[in-house]
C-alpha cells in the first residue's frame, strides 16, 4: 500500500514544485525536532514525503500509484533517508565545507522485494519468476544522457563547483551557507541537449522479469541478495543489488521454532491409555509417524529427530516435537458409562490435592509449548 505523500504535506496531487516546497518548509518549521522534540516521527514523515515529491522520478512513481521507497527502504528503515541530509542542508544551512561537485555517474539504489512463502516452500526452497519495476540503462544514449553527439557543458550558475553559497541573517550575524546547486543538481555541469528518451538521467524505468532462487531452509525475515539486479544508477552507474525478503506464511498445524517444528496432537483418553500411532504429513512430502506409548500423559512431548526444518545450506534437519493433548469424552452413552464404572472400580484411583506450583509446570516439556502458543496466538 503506497503512502499518501501528498496528504502528508497537505498539498493536492497537481501541486507544482514551488507549492510542494512551500508546504514542506511551513511544516518543517513547525515540526523540526529542535523546536518540537515530540514530533520527530512526523518530521521524518514529511521530510520523506518532500524527498519523494521533489524528485521528478520518484513523484512519477507515486503518480502511477506506486511507492518509490517501498522497494528501496521499507524494511531497511528508509534507505532513502541518506538523501535527508541534503534536504536539511538545503533549508536549514549547516554542512558547509567544500564538497565539490558530485559525479554524474553514481551507483544505483538497492531494491527490496517481499516474497510470501509457505512453510513448505521455506523447507524445500523455490525458484520463482518475479516482475520488478526498476531503472535500466537508457538504450538510446547508453547512459550518457546527451542527445546525439552533444556534450555536457559547465553549469554557469555554480561555475562547475556543484554548490552555491548564500548569506543568511541570524542572531549571530551573517552566516554563509552552501547548498547543492539547484540548476545542475550538484553535478557541476548541465546537458543543454538531453537525450530524448531519458531526459538526461541516463536510465529509464522498465519492468524486468527476474528468476529468484530461494534456498531450502530460509526463515521469515531473511533476505536473499541478487547482486547487481537492483536499479541502474544515474548516468548509467553500476546497478544496485536486489534483496528478496522472505515472508513466511503460517502453516495449518506446524509451528516453526528455528530448525524445529512443533505440532499438537489430540489423543482420545483411551488411546493415551492403550497406546496408538498417528501419522503427520511432513513439509518435504515425507510422513512422520508419531508413536503414542501406552500410558502417555497430557503434556507429553514425542520428538522425532531429523523431521524438522532443513538447515540452510546443509543436509541436516531439526526435530519435530509433537505435543500430546488428551481428550476426555464430554458425553457418555449408557453402555460406555457402565464400562467406565467397571474401570473405576478396578483401578481404585481417587482424586488428589496437590500444590498449584506443580500443576503449573506440566510434565514432558509443556512449558516450552505454552510459551510458543503464547507467542503465536497471543494467549
Ligand atoms: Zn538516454
Ligand atoms: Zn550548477
Amino acid at each position: 500500500m503506497a503512502r499518501d505523500y501528498y496528504g502528508l504535506l497537505g498539498v493536492s496531487r497537481n501541486a507544482n514544485d514551488a507549492e510542494i516546497k512551500r508546504a514542506y518548509r511551513k511544516l518543517a518549521r513547525e515540526l523540526h525536532p529542535d523546536i518540537n522534540p515530540d514530533e520527530g516521527e512526523r518530521f521524518k514523515e514529511i521530510s520523506t514525503a518532500y524527498e519523494v515529491l521533489s524528485d521528478p522520478e520518484k513523484r512519477r512513481v507515486v503518480d502511477l500509484g506506486g511507492d518509490p521507497l517501498a522497494s528501496a527502504g521499507a524494511g531497511a528503515g528508509f534507505a532513502g533517508f541518506g538523501g535527508l541530509g541534503d534536504v536539511f542542508e538545503a533549508f536549514f544551512g549547516g554542512g558547509g565545507g567544500a564538497r565539490g561537485p558530485v559525479g554524474r555517474v553514481r551507483p544505483g539504489a538497492d531494491s527490496l522485494l517481499r516474497m510470501r512463502l509457505t512453510l513448505a516452500e521455506c523447507a524445500t526452497g523455490v525458484t520463482r519468476q518475479v516482475t520488478v519495476d526498476t531503472a535500466v540503462l537508457c538504450d538510446l544514449c547508453q547512459g550518457k544522457g546527451t542527445h546525439g553527439n552533444s556534450t555536457p557543458v559547465t553549469c554557469d550558475i555554480c561555475g562547475g563547483r556543484g554548490e552555491v553559497q548564500s548569506v543568511q541573517r541570524s542572531l549571530l550575524g551573517q552566516i554563509m551557507t552552501s547548498r547543492p546547486c539547484p540548476t545542475c543538481g550538484g553535478v557541476g555541469e548541465v546537458i543543454p541537449d538531453p537525450c530524448h528518451r531519458c531526459g538526461g538521467d541516463g536510465r529509464v524505468r522498465a519492468r524486468r522479469d527476474i528468476s529468484v532462487k530461494i534456498p531450502a531452509g530460509v526463515a521469515d525475515g531473511m533476505r536473499v541478495r541478487l547482486a547487481a539486479q537492483g536499479e541502474v544508477g544515474p548516468g548509467g552507474g553500476p546497478a544496485g543489488d536486489l534483496y528478496v525478503e522472505v515472508h513466511e506464511q503460517p502453516h495449518e498445524y506446524l509451528i516453526r521454532d528455528g530448525e524445529d517444528l512443533h505440532c499438537t496432537i489430540t489423543v482420545p483418553m483411551v488411546d493415551a491409555a492403550l497406546g496408538a500411532s498417528v501419522t503427520i504429513d511432513g513439509l518435504l512430502g515425507d510422513v512422520s509417524e508419531i508413536v503414542i506409548a501406552p500410558g502417555t500423559q497430557p503434556g507429553a512431548v514425542v520428538t522425532l529427530r531429523g523431521h524438522g526444518m532443513p538447515r540452510l545450506r546443509s543436509d541436516a534437519r531439526g526435530d519435530l516435537h509433537a505435543h500430546i493433548e488428551v481428550t476426555v469424552p464430554a458425553k457418555l452413552d449408557a453402555h460406555t458409562r457402565e464400562l467406565f464404572n467397571q474401570v473405576k472400580s478396578r483401578s481404585g484411583e481417587q482424586p488428589a490435592v496437590k500444590s498449584t506450583r506443580a500443576a503449573a509446570q506440566p510434565s514432558g516439556g509443556g512449558g516450552l509449548f505454552s510459551r510458543l502458543r503464547e507467542t503465536f496466538t497471543g494467549r
